[in-house]
């Protein structure tokens, strides 16, 4: 599943530096789940920030309670940095796509970070689906 080097060619929104590892660089996204999140960008038809795409194992254990293997070191896993006013249409559109089994909400003033996966109960430390805060 996973893809490296995915071919950006065929994502219309996104590029390779806003999903690898801000760490290292690397980028082990899984190309579908990049082409539902392009896809999600184009229904929404505004910029979306990423702020977190691809964790690698080390990474991910420095900056989540996850460790060394939660959701974003799949490649399955993004965090958009949204307004306020954003947070509701992005869910929305997400929900409506189907196939998103991990939703997290963060709040930070009038800033919103919005986690989608897309993961399974076998493939994550967490059931799914599920909705969580961080
Ligand atoms: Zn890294």
């Amino acid at each position: 599943m996973i893809i490296e080097p995915t071919d950006w060619e065929e994502i219309e929104f996104f590029n390779r530096s806003e999903w690898a590892c801000s760490h290292c660089g690397r980028c082990e996204v899984d190309h579908t789940f990049v082409e539902r999140i392009d896809e999600l960008r184009r229904k929404y038809g505004k910029p979306l920030r990423i702020s977190s795409g691809y964790r690698c194992p080390e990474w991910n254990a420095q900056v989540s309670s996850t460790g060394h293997d939660g959701p974003h070191t799949t490649g399955r896993a993004v965090d958009l940095a949204v307004s306020r006013g954003e947070a509701y249409q992005v869910l929305k559109i997400a929900m409506a796509m189907g196939g998103f089994s991990g939703i997290g909400i963060a709040q930070k003033g009038q800033g919103r970070f919005i986690h989608i996966d897309d993961l399974r109960d076998d493939e994550t430390v967490g059931p799914r689906p599920t909705v969580w805060s961080y």
